[in-house]
Order: C-alpha cells, then structure tokens, then sequence
C-alpha cells in the first residue's frame, strides 16, 4: 500500500507521491511485519502544501459559515461511515484494539459541532470612547498547521481541523509517522466530501523533515501542536526563529492521583487502573503516579493490582482483545529502560516484563512501590503500562509530592470529604481535575489544557475558537 502526500492546489484535490519518491516502512506492532510504504514528505511538499493552502485562503474565509459548515457536516457522516476501517488502520499501524476504538465517533460529533460554530465567531462593539464607535473583529491568521501524534490520531486530526476550519482558515496537517495510515483515509474523506482545493493539505513523513519546514515556515502563521514537550520546544524555537507563529501546544504529563481510606476503594482501584490500561498506557493523562493514603494502603495495592493485571493481550483486530502492543519498537525499548531504571530505583509488585508468547511489542502492567519522589520514574513522561504507588500520611505532604513536577496536565482525589475535595481541586496543579474520577475521564464542553510544562492555550468546543483567531480594534470617529 502506498499512502498520499498531500491535496495541492490543482483543479480538484489529489494524492500525489513524495517529490523525491521517497517513501519509509511502516510495521505492525503486533507482529513486526511490513504493513505499508507511506511518502515521506519532502520540504518541497511542505511548502507546496503551504502554497496550496495559502491560495486556497482567501475563498474559503469568504463563505458563510454555513457553506463552510456544509463540507464538515458531510465528513462526519463520512467518518461514521468509515469507523470499522479506521478501526482498523490504526490498530495495524499502531496497536490500538478496534475494541476500544472511539476515535473517529467522538471526532465525528466534535465535527458536527464545529461546522455550525463558526457563526459564532464575532467581535464587540462599544460607545464607550466620546465620539467614537469602536469594535472589534474576529478574522482568522490565514495559513494554520496542524502536527499531531500517534495515539489518538483521528480524534487530533479533526479537533484541531475543525476549529480551525470554521474560523476560515486553510490548514496543512502533518501526521504521525507511527500512525500515518488514518490521517490517509481521512484526506480520502475529505475528498470525497467536496472540500475545495487547497483547503485541507495532508502530509505523511517524519517530523524533523516536514514537521521542521512548517515549524519554521513564513506563511504559517498559527501553529497547533500534540505531541512531547521536547517537540513543542523545538517548534517554539522554530517559531521563534521564523515569523514568531503563535502557537496551540498540549504536551507531556505525569499525572497523580491521590486515593484517601474514605473513598470507594473499589472504583477508585478500578478507575485508576482502567486509567493506564487505556491504549497500553500511551495517552498523555494517565495516572502514572498514584498516591494512597496509609490506612488503606494494602487494601488499595491489593486491589490495584487484580485489576490492572486483567488484559486480554493479543492481536489488536480481533473484537475480544483488550490490550494491544506499544505503537513501535522505539516506544518498546524506551518502555524497558523506564522499567530497569524502576527496578533500580522502586520495588516491583507487579509485572517488569515483555509479555511472552507475543510476536510484537507487549509489555505487563508493571506496577512499583517505594519509589523516590526524585527517582527518573517518577519524574519522566514513560507513556506506557506502568505506574508507580506511593503511601502518604498527610495532606500536605501528598500535595507537596502531587506539584513537585514540570508536568500539569491532569490530577485527581478520591475522598468523600467534600471539604478536602474542594481543598485539592484548588492546590493542585493541573488543567484538569477528578473528583472521584480520573483520566480519561473528560467533558465536551469544559477546557483542557495543561498547567506548566503540559501546554499552552486550551482546547474544547467552546475555547478551541478563539485559538484560531486574530482579533482586530476598529477605531471609528462619529
Ligand atoms: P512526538 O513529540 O514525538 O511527535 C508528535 C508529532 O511531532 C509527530 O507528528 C512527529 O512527527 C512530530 N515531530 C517530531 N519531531 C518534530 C520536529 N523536530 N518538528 C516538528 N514536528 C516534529 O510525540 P508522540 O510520541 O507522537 O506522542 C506522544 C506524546 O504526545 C506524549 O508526550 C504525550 O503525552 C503527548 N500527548 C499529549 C496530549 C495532550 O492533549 N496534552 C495528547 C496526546 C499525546
């Protein structure tokens, strides 16, 4: 199979190959073989993309937003029609189960939403000023792009498309090489759909190559990024160094969950075990720091860990499987490091191995306890199915362990003091808060983002917008 490049600027959209041919291998996780050859986009492509979008600009931020909202209506019935095979292109490039595929649903519905939002979009007026009539204006930047991950890439692809879309602008996203294949199949939709040329540009290839160009190029203007916080720094050096783009950043986590001897130990072990189960522990909000309090220590472990150790691993196509591989060796052998580096410094109670019996790249739910809080484990992203448990006395200790990170992405207690809720939803340093939940636990309508390390700016229905928007003072004398 050989994937697109990019939708240019011709007379109808369409795929065309890498300007050099080029292409790379992408493999199956769960078994290591060759499953596609993908273009790998040259920074020719990336700037032919741009260009493509950059003429594509002016018509499209001249429809109302009902004839722009008519394209994205007709992409979500597409990607509700193409759940199954989405399903599985992703868990054939990155290992995901189709059984706990929601992505194309979820972004079908987020779609939905953004295809009648862009009305709106409109500024203020004010008499204020003696003499004057003043407003404002909400106009888009003109050229955005979008790069996004592997592990949920469906979802990223349209909720950064969308938003963007209905404020006017033309976007070039530039997918994951993990996950390329999606991103494929959605630009197939977008196709299909009628968007006009130039409108929406696809590219497939490795993020130091295209992923660079768009990051330092001119005629980007907006740059809206998912990824690590080592990639977001790269491209907010790039963007420095260009035109100063402004940038859209959810990064990295660490996220703690504090469990107390009042809350329901049941669901809180369950929750917080489902938490580093979801996509064999690859989402950026897993609780991979849990931290119980000492009444109820052995209760909660003993718990914990019967339910995280009941996966069905296996082949990720099949209905019954339940827990994938990691999405590539990369993510496998950084996976292990993390986990001899735990043995080293924590005591391990559950797991700390490959699980065998599997051609592609599983790993055991690993579970330590007693780590140092200063331990590499306790302080780097591991974005797999590991966690650590520590025990606390107070609540000012486990604060004090809860906020002693870069990361603010997500945190979460369980406790039936209402009190002592409200007192951590205020301390705690992170975008999102659980009160009996945790992640992936979240709301359509409310902002995520992180605090710190985590990002910059908020995503969601009601906040994406404005990310994707300049905002203009009109000075009239009367
Ligand atoms: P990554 O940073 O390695 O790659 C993300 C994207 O950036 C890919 O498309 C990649 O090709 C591109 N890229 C790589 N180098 C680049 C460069 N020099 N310039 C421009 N682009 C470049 O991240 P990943 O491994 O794909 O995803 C996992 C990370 O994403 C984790 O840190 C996770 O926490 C984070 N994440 C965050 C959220 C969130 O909402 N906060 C959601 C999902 C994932």
């Amino acid at each position: 199979m050989s994937s697109p490049g990019i939708t240019n600027e011709a007379e109808t959209p369409q795929f065309r190959a890498a300007s050099d041919a080029g292409t790379f291998e992408l493999k199956s996780p769960a078994t290591r073989q060759p499953v596609a050859l993908v273009s790998e986009a040259t920074v020719e492509d990336t700037d032919a993309a741009v260009a493509a979008a950059k003429a594509a600009f002016p018509a499209w931020s001249a429809l109302s937003p009902n004839d722009r909202g008519a394209y994205m209506m007709k992409l979500a019935e597409l990607l509700l029609e193409s759940q199954e095979e989405l399903a599985h292109l992703e868990a054939n490039s990155m290992g995901r189960p189709v059984s706990g595929y929601w992505d194309a649903k979820v972004a079908a519905q987020k779609l939905q939403y953004f295809a009648t939002a862009g009305w709106d979009n409109h500024g203020q007026t004010s008499l204020h000023t003696p003499g004057f009539l003043n407003m404002t204006l909400k106009q888009p930047f003109g050229v955005v792009a979008a790069i996004i991950p592997w592990n949920v890439p469906v979802y990223f692809f349209i909720n950064k498309m969308g938003p963007a879309l209905a404020a006017g602008n033309t976007i070039v996203i530039k997918s994951s090489e993990k996950a390329p294949l999606t991103s494929a199949k959605v630009a197939a939709l977008i196709q299909k759909a009628g968007f006009p040329p130039g409108v929406v540009n696809v590219l497939s290839g490795h993020g130091h190559i295209s992923g660079s160009a768009l990051s330092h190029h001119m005629d980007v203007r907006m740059i809206t990024f998912t990824g690590s916080g080592r990639t977001g720094r790269l491209i907010q050096q790039a963007a420095a160094k260009s035109n100063l783009k402004n940038v859209l950043f959810e990064l990295g986590g660490k996220s703690p969950a504090v469990i107390f001897g009042d809350a329901d130990l049941d669901r809180a072990a369950k929750e917080t075990a489902n938490s580093l189960q979801f996509n064999s522990g690859q989402v950026c909000m897993a609780n991979s720091r849990v931290y119980v309090h000492s009444s109820i220590s052995d209760q909660f472990i003993s718990l914990f860990k019967e339910k995280f150790q009941a996966i069905t691993p296996g082949d990720p196509t099949q209905p019954h499987v339940t827990h994938g591989p990691q999405a590539d060796e990369i993510q496998f052998n950084t996976i292990k490091k993390y986990i001899e580096l735990g043995k080293r410094d924590g005591k391990l109670a559950l797991g700390g191995d490959e699980i065998a019996g599997h051609a592609g790249y599983f790993i055991e739910p690993t579970v330590f306890l007693e780590t140092p809080e200063d331990a590499p484990i306790m302080k780097e992203e591991i974005f797999g199915p590991v966690v650590n448990i520590n025990v606390f006395d107070s609540e000012e200790e486990v604060i004090r362990m809860v906020n002693d990170s870069e990361y603010g992405l997500y945190a979460s207690v369980y406790t039936r003091d209402i009190e002592r809720a409200m007192r951590f939803a205020k301390s705690m340093e992170a975008g999102s808060v659980g009160i009996n939940c945790t992640s992936p636990t979240g709301a359509f309508d409310m902002p995520f983002g992180g605090f710190k390390a985590s990002g910059i700016g908020r995503e969601g229905i009601h906040y994406s917008m404005d990310c994707y928007l300049e905002t203009k003072t009109v000075l009239m004398r009367i």
